[in-house]
């Protein structure tokens, strides 16, 4: 199949690389980076160019476009093709305007799961027309208690404030100045709920669905979980404590009424469903949901993935998912990601990255913010590498991607050593 992904970081390099692993594909990468480049064919195009993306697709014969990121979709990509009278029949991986609401709108997703009983903290949502209820409302909120602005705000837009007047104080900044621009006209408000996170990761064509791995993935910059927020500094799959009684309830709960819930609602959406989870207790809840693969939860997800992945993209296109059969490497997949010297805040890019030619045995190096110059791969993003390692076990895995991270250079390099540390004394029943 000719297919084209969207997207250039460490996920779609990850999503290539599956797909190119039984050299059934012709790939495409829109804009793509050196670790995609070596797969497939990297286009110049950028992911909210629809014109370009959709005139490169009818150029080349595109059968099949895979979605990366959630930018173009909230945007409406989808709706674009469809639009279109030749676009429309292409498959097209990720769902329409309306469906990524479930990660383009905070309050839109908490509705959803109200409406069909999926649980997740209790909320409510203010925008300037009940500005003075809501101050009120958070101002006696109990602690700590959670401010989200509804729409994208690259990941920043969620405040866990400790106290009453913090709280105030945000959601005056959220409303009054626009903190968050667009994205906080709204505000979600919600209980803080305390518990042990994780995702799980559907294809699904509005109807039917199929499970991928599960991960858990690690936000911190530093070791124990500590310091600022970041993109994710690695993730493990699968997760240890989701066994088969906690994952029934899952399914029960939380994906079925999902998938049921866009079904019922005509929801079109063909496509990847990311649900952040929390287990608190022994119990489910929803944190959020994106519309997309997350990153860097993808770079062990489909390592671990051993069906390919462009199959079952087809089968969710043409309403044939009950024919896949989704087959899982049962080791322990871990990736440690390596960051520039300064990430999260202020970094420097343009550095030379050596070591990359090694000998990585079945450990996997996926590129994030690379990019070739004269024959160079240089850094050129906060979260540049990653190396994914198998083992029995996470030790065995996090001590297979160091060892390899040793001999990768580049200026100001730095990568959490402790990625999966909950698990390092566990051992898989
Ligand atoms: P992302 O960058 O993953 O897209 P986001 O900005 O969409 O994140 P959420 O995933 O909703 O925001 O929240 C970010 C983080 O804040 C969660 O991973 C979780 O750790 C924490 N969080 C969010 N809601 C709650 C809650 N109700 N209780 C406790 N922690 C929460």
């Amino acid at each position: 199949m000719k297919i084209l992904v969207l997207g250039s970081g460490g996920r779609e390099h990850a999503l290539v690389w599956n797909m190119s692993m039984r050299g059934q594909h012709e790939l495409f990468i829109a804009p793509g980076n050196p670790g995609t480049a070596a797969l497939g064919t990297n286009v110049n195009l950028g992911v909210n160019d629809f014109e370009g993306i959709g005139a490169f697709c009818k150029e080349k014969g595109i059968e099949m476009v895979v979605a990366g990121p959630e930018e173009p979709l909230v945007k409406g990509i989808w709706d674009f093709f469809k639009a279109d009278s030749v676009l429309k029949d292409l498959l097209f991986i990720g769902p329409s305007q309306r469906g990524a609401q479930l990660e383009g709108s905070k309050a839109f997703a908490k509705a959803f799961m109200e409406r069909h009983h999926i649980p997740t903290a209790a909320y409510k949502e203010f925008t300037a027309a009940n500005f003075e209820e809501g101050k009120e409302y958070i101002g006696a909120h109990t602690l700590p208690v959670v401010l989200k602005a509804d729409g994208l705000a690259a990941g920043k837009g969620v405040v866990i404030c400790q106290t009453n007047e913090e709280a105030v104080a945000e959601f005056e900044a959220m409303i009054q100045e626009s903190k968050f621009g667009e994205a906080s006209r709204k505000v979600v408000v919600e209980e803080f709920l305390s518990g042990i996170e994780m995702s799980v990761f559907l294809v699904t064509d509005g109807k039917e669905y199929v499970l991928l791995p599960q991960a858990k993935d690690y936000k911190r910059i530093g070791e124990k979980d500590s310091g600022l927020n970041t993109g994710g500094m690695g993730a493990v799959s699968p997760v240890l404590f989701a066994d088969a009684a906690f994952m029934q309830k899952v399914t029960d709960r939380i994906i079925r009424p999902t998938v049921n819930g866009l079904h019922k609602e005509g929801i079109a959406y063909t496509g990847f469903v990311f649900i952040g989870l929390i287990k608190v207790g022994d119990d489910p809840f929803v944190i959020e949901y994106n519309c997309r693969m997350g990153d860097p939860e993808t770079e062990v997800v489909m390592p671990r993935l051993k069906t390919d992945l462009a199959t079952i993209c087809k089968a969710a296109a043409e309403n044939k998912l009950s024919e896949i059969t989704v087959e899982e490497d049962p080791r322990t997949a871990v990736t440690i990601m390596a960051v520039s010297g300064g990430y999260p805040g202020d970094y420097e890019k343009g550095y030379k990255i050596t070591g990359l030619d090694q000998r990585m045995g079945d450990s996997i190096l996926f590129h994030a913010g690379t990019k070739e110059q004269e024959g160079q791969v240089i850094t050129n993003g906060g979260r540049v590498l990653c190396v994914t390692s198998f083992g029995d076990t996470v030790k065995a895995a996090v001590d297979q991607s160091k060892a390899l991270l040793k001999n990768i250079h580049f200026d100001d390099m730095y990568y959490r050593r402790d990625i999966g540390y909950e698990f390092f004394n566990e051992v898989r029943p």
